[in-house]
C-alpha cells in the first residue's frame, strides 16, 4: 500500500484533517504558523509540585470552575514557578481552565465524589492521589512551603535544575532547596569535624571511604545528606543529628523512591546485595 500524498486530499483541513486525527494521526500542517497548528505548541505535562498543588486545592475545595477566585490564585501560583523554562502555549500556560481540569481528573479519581463521566487524568495525577490523597497534612505542609516561596524573596526557589528531580515525592523545588541546604558548605564541615572526632569520614550507609580508595585525591571527600524532607522539618534550623554523611552512590539511593527510603533500609539493601564486594558498614563514626 502506497503512501497518501497532498493530491489524494481534496477536502482540506476541515475533513480530512479530522478524519486523520480521528483514526489517531497527528496532523500538522507545515509551514503555517503555530496558530494553525496548536499541536506543535503544547505545554509540558504537570510536574509533580503543579499536581500537588491542585490536588491540595480539590481536597480542600473539590471542584470549583474556571471563573473560581481560588482557581485563578491558583493558576497565577503555578505561572510563578521556576519550573518549566519553555512554555509553548504561553496564553493557556496552566490557564483557570487547565487548572479547573486538573480539578476534575481528581474528581475522577475520588471514590468519594458523587459524579460522573469525568475525565481521567494521566498516570501521574493518579501516582499523586495514591500517594498524598490521605497524607493531607503533608500535602498542606508542601504546598505552604511552594507557595512561600512565590510570595517571599527569601524562600526563592534554585532555578537550576538537580539530578533525579523529577523523581521525588515532595516535588521539584522543594528538592532543590534541600540539595542546596546540604551543599552549606558550613555544615557540612560541621558535620564532618563531628565524625573525624569519633572516628573517619566514610559513608555511613556502606562504609566506603574516599581517601581508602582514591588515595589523597579522596582525601576528607564525603557529602552530606539531611535525613528530614523540607516538608518535614520546616525552616527550623539544621541539627547535626540530621545530618549523615554519605557516599555519592548512597546520597543518589537515598533521594530515590516515593517516600526516600530510610538510612535502615539502605544498609539493609548494601548488606543483602548479591554483588557486595565491600564490608558491610555499620556505623563508621559509631563507638567501637
Ligand atoms: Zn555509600
Ligand atoms: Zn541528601
Amino acid at each position: 500500500m502506497g503512501g497518501l500524498g497532498a493530491s489524494d486530499f481534496s477536502g482540506g483541513e476541515a475533513t480530512v484533517a479530522r478524519a486523520l486525527r480521528g483514526l489517531g494521526f497527528e496532523v500538522v500542517r507545515r509551514g503555517d504558523d503555530a496558530e494553525a497548528a496548536p499541536g506543535i505548541r503544547r505545554n509540558p505535562p504537570w510536574a509533580f509540585d503543579e499536581l500537588l498543588l491542585a490536588l491540595d486545592l480539590y481536597l480542600r475545595e473539590g471542584q470549583l470552575d474556571d471563573s473560581d477566585a481560588r482557581v485563578l490564585e491558583l493558576s497565577e501560583v503555578l505561572n510563578e514557578l521556576p519550573i518549566h523554562t519553555v512554555r509553548p502555549d504561553l496564553e493557556r500556560f496552566r490557564n483557570p481552565n487547565g487548572v479547573a481540569l486538573k480539578l476534575a481528573n481528581f474528581a475522577a479519581l475520588d471514590p468519594g465524589y458523587p459524579g460522573v463521566g469525568m475525565t481521567r487524568g494521566g498516570r501521574r495525577d493518579a501516582e499523586v492521589w495514591d500517594l498524598f490523597s490521605k497524607r493531607r497534612a503533608e500535602l498542606a505542609a508542601i504546598t505552604s512551603r511552594l507557595r512561600g516561596g512565590v510570595i517571599s524573596s527569601d524562600e526563592a526557589f534554585p532555578v537550576t535544575p538537580e539530578d533525579d528531580e523529577d523523581e521525588v515525592a515532595e516535588g521539584r523545588l522543594l528538592f532543590r532547596q534541600h540539595r542546596s541546604r546540604e551543599r552549606n558548605r558550613a555544615l557540612v564541615e560541621r558535620k564532618k569535624s563531628a565524625a573525624r572526632a569519633v572516628g573517619r569520614v566514610a559513608c555511613e550507609v556502606c562504609g566506603f571511604d574516599f581517601e581508602v580508595t582514591y588515595g589523597v585525591l579522596g582525601h576528607d571527600f564525603i557529602e552530606c545528606h539531611h535525613v528530614r524532607p523540607l516538608s518535614d522539618s520546616g525552616a527550623t534550623m539544621t541539627k547535626l543529628a540530621d545530618l549523615v554523611l554519605l557516599c555519592a552512590n548512597c546520597h543518589r539511593m537515598a533521594h530515590r523512591g516515593r517516600p526516600w527510603p530510610s538510612l535502615e533500609d539502605l544498609r539493609s539493601l548494601v548488606r543483602s546485595a548479591p554483588g557486595q564486594s565491600r564490608p558491610p558498614a555499620g556505623r563508621p563514626q559509631g563507638k567501637p
